[in-house]
């Protein structure tokens, strides 16, 4: 890219897994200016297969993946500077988080990350692309207002892009996160353009592109978009994480006084409940994260923890 100065741009990347490490180091390898990177999970010992930011010692205690990925990125890339959010994206906190960047990448693994993701990015005018790799088939693509969003891509498809949990191996990620960096760098270079969804068959390497046309009945980008409000989704992650959102500041210790079990770690950002080999993460922004529980345990779980913010929130 010859007369970019890349420094100058800025890019958020939500979703620290496999795609999303790849993803990292080539931005960061490519020279871009500013990188921020938005996880609320933490690192556990299955990622460390096939997600290099992270190191055994990041699993010893609750680590989160956004602090421990910006870590060992500026350990290793000096030109760029990292900003970490170790939060997932509700739908209160997303029009604050994904604003003002050149390109936001979503490399998320559930439908619900990526509805709001897609709504924030078209309501903020920030250019999205989204990508996801399923078993060899990868695909990415970038959405500018001018022809479908993910919305629109949802509405028609009852699988639009990878939501499984299937095992990602490193070198498809980083083909992959090297394709959709260069497809990011033609798009600096010429925004208007009419943008393709590009599929990979990372096996052979072929690509095929394909125009996607908006869906005029789309509740994102079409003429009868609304808001949604999506407090308290319980989302099924990839492993065996459940993730939930209260939607509102918790003061933790009232919280590790309301359920017994729950610890906070002198002035630490979340509180932390073990049992059973399983564990459940309470942030003070309200998002929660269950390890090792089904989702109906999850469920309830969740609601005594709701109960008991509420019953705080009265008392103070
Ligand atoms: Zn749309």
């Amino acid at each position: 890219m010859p007369d970019m100065d890349l420094k100058a741009f800025s890019v958020c990347v939500v979703g620290a897994g496999a795609l999303g490490c790849a993803v990292l180091e080539k931005l960061a390898g490519a020279g871009i200016g500013r990188v921020r990177v938005v996880d609320g999970d933490i690192v556990t010992p299955k990622n460390l297969k096939n997600q290099p930011l992270y190191g055994e010692s990041d699993t010893k205690n609750p680590t989160f993946k956004a602090l421990a990925a910006v870590k060992a990125l500026r350990s290793a890339h000096k030109g760029t500077e990292f900003v970490a959010s170790a939060f997932y994206i509700g739908s209160k906190r997303a029009g604050k988080a994904l604003f003002g960047y050149d390109m936001v990448i979503d490399a998320t693994d559930n439908r619900e990350s990526r509805l709001i993701i897609n709504e924030t990015c078209i309501n903020n005018r920030v250019p999205l692309m989204i990508a996801s790799i399923n078993g060899k088939k990868g695909l990415f693509y970038i959405i500018n207002g001018k022809s479908a969003c993910f919305g629109c891509i949802a509405a028609n498809a009852r699988k639009p892009v990878n939501e499984e949990c299937v095992n990602i191996s490193r070198k498809d990620a980083e083909r992959l996160a090297e394709m959709m960096v260069t497809g990011m760098l033609r798009f600096f270079e010429s925004p208007s353009q009419l943008q393709q969804f590009t599929s990979v068959n990372l096996a052979t390497n072929a690509t095929e592109s394909q125009q996607l046309l908006k869906y005029a009945g789309c509740q994102t980008c079409g003429p009868r978009r609304r808001r949604r409000s999506r407090d308290g989704a319980v989302v099924q992650l990839c492993g065996d994480g459940i993730k939930a959102s209260i939607q509102r500041r918790i003061s933790l210790n009232k919280l590790s006084a309301g359920i017994p079990g729950f610890v906070r770690d002198g002035k630490a950002d979340f509180a932390l409940l073990r049992k059973d080999g399983k564990s459940v993460l309470v942030s003070f922004e309200g998002d929660v994260l269950f390890t090792g529980y089904g989702e109906d345990e999850a469920c309830a779980l969740l609601n005594k923890i709701r109960r008991a913010v509420h019953a705080a929130s009265r008392t103070s």
